[in-house]
């Protein structure tokens, strides 16, 4: 799915190179914007990257809603989308309404998502949130690891964490500036033209990769949403190593844009003092049902 240019000459290419780097020039200068910090507790990680702001948080999150309604009618044309009075969805369903309520602290923009979460029946190990708050877990990742609440809260709270730090947009923003052809550059420089970029790299949103900064920022911020939801942090430990058992043999879904492995574990359990003050106090206190 390469759409590189082909320039046709030398000159071409310096001229497109030279366009790059004023691109880039341009997106480095834009402010990252007022950063959303939640309260000075709980876990610490960078600011957003500036290729953020390259591709329209609107445009992604459109994108996403339409992938994942497409994703839910093949399941359901095959069948395999628990109805509502699913037990499995029913308790996934609880899970994220406790978590969901804590979302907004990283990002404003999902005061307005409409969440949904749904179970699909599958024997592969995955779960996924795409940008605008569209969970889905495959019935195999709660079967085979045999997932505790805290587990499962602590795998949503990783995912929905790649949806509010917005990794995907920031995944797409970096491809349309280091893979950009040369027609699109010179849509860039109107910028009214960005969105188009979603729909060239839009297609990627269900098998995004992300970067290893970016996993460890998911662990960090989703091990912090779930134990303000009153889930036990500690459950990440125990969560990659059922992991790690399960890729034993055939490597699950999940773990091949999820490498498990005792870093992860050590840093999971390095930031357990950030957020188990967190979660004692909300396992004291009723979570309320919504913030501020
Ligand atoms: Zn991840």
């Amino acid at each position: 799915m390469e759409r590189a240019s082909t320039p046709s000459s030398s000159a071409a290419s310096a001229r497109l190179q030279s366009l790059s780097a004023s691109l880039l020039a341009l997106v480095l200068a834009v402010p990252v914007g007022a950063q959303t910090r939640p309260p000075a507790e709980g876990v610490e990680v960078g600011r957003n990257s500036a290729f953020t702001k390259l591709v329209p948080a609107d445009q992604v999150e459109r994108s996403s809603a339409q992938q994942y309604a497409q994703m839910l009618s093949r399941a359901a044309q095959q069948n395999a989308l628990a109805t509502a009075d699913n037990a499995q969805l029913r308790r996934l369903r609880a899970i994220a309404a406790k978590i969901v309520p804590f979302a907004v602290a990283w990002n404003p923009r999902a005061r307005d998502w409409r969440w949904e979460v749904n179970l699909i029946g599958s024997s592969q190990i995955n779960a996924f949130c795409m940008p605008g708050g569209k969970i889905a877990f495959y019935s195999g990742i709660l079967q085979k690891l045999q997932l505790t609440d805290d587990e499962v809260a602590m795998v949503m709270g990783h995912e929905v964490a790649h949806a509010l730090r917005e990794h995907a947009r920031e995944r797409m923003g970096k491809n349309a500036a280091t893979n950009i052809g040369a027609n699109v550059l010179s849509q860039v420089l109107g910028f009214g033209q960005l969105g188009q970029t979603v729909t060239n790299y839009g297609a990627q949103l269900l098998t995004l990769e992300f970067s290893r900064e970016d996993e460890s920022e998911a662990d960090l911020v989703g091990m912090e949403l779930a134990a303000r939801a009153g889930y036990d942090p500690r459950a990440g430990v125990t969560l990659w190593q059922k992991m790690g058992a399960a890729s034993k043999g055939a490597p699950p879904q999940w773990l091949s844009t999820h490498p498990s492995g005792t870093k992860r574990i050590a840093e999971i359990q390095a930031n357990l003092p950030k957020v188990m003050p967190l979660f004692e106090r909300a396992r004291k206190e009723p979570v309320p049902s919504n913030k501020q």
